[in-house]
Parts: C-alpha cells; structure tokens; sequence
C-alpha cells in the first residue's frame, strides 16, 4: 500500500467564557431562561432540580430550564400566576412568560 506521511500543524483554539453577571471566567455558562443572559454556576438560582421544572408542571428533564438569581425572585408572582392558569387558560400562558421577560430588562 503507498503511503504518504506529511506533518500537519493544527491550530487550537481556546476559548474563555465570561459570565454575563459577574464577569468571571467560567468553564461553563448556562442562559437564564428570562433574560437570556449566559451566566456561571454561581450567578444562577440554586434551587433544588424540581423547582426549575414543577413549576411549569413539566416532566423532569435532563436539560431544566436555568434562571438567574434576580429574574427567578423577579418571578415569583409570575411563577404563582402561571400555576393559576395552568389547565385553564392554556393559551395565555407564553404570554405571561413574556411578561416577566418584559420585566427584566433593566
Ligand atoms: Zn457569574
Ligand atoms: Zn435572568
């Protein structure tokens, strides 16, 4: 069999993700499902696992939704208001996700 050997230089790439919160490098960042914000594990609310998704009354997912800290306080009486209409006004309720996203944006 013919063979050629040639020596390939490869370039890497690093790159170094900053949290959009606090601006520290992060080996990873995570979006807060509000303000779409990419933030580190320490900007994010650390809630127990089914908080981020029972209040959606959703199945547990190996992917929740991440919240940062100010929008997950920020959403309390949202959070509380989409429980209501769960099951009852269905279709209403992205709007009130956008509103809390609305409520955000500072
Ligand atoms: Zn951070
Ligand atoms: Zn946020």
């Amino acid at each position: 069999m013919a063979k050629k050997t040639e020596e390939v230089l490869v370039k890497d790439v690093k790159v170094t993700y900053y949290c959009d919160k606090c601006g520290e490098v992060a080996p990873y960042l995570y979006r807060c499902n509000i303000c779409k914000k990419e933030i580190c594990k320490e900007c994010q609310f650390k809630g127990g696992y089914s908080e981020m998704t029972d209040w959606r009354c959703e199945p547990e997912t190996d992917y929740p939704d991440r919240y940062c800290k100010l929008c997950w306080e920020l959403g309390k009486p949202y959070r509380e208001k989409y429980r209501q209409l769960k099951g009852e006004h269905e279709q209403e309720l992205s709007d009130v996700i956008d509103q809390w996203r609305g409520a955000s944006k500072t």
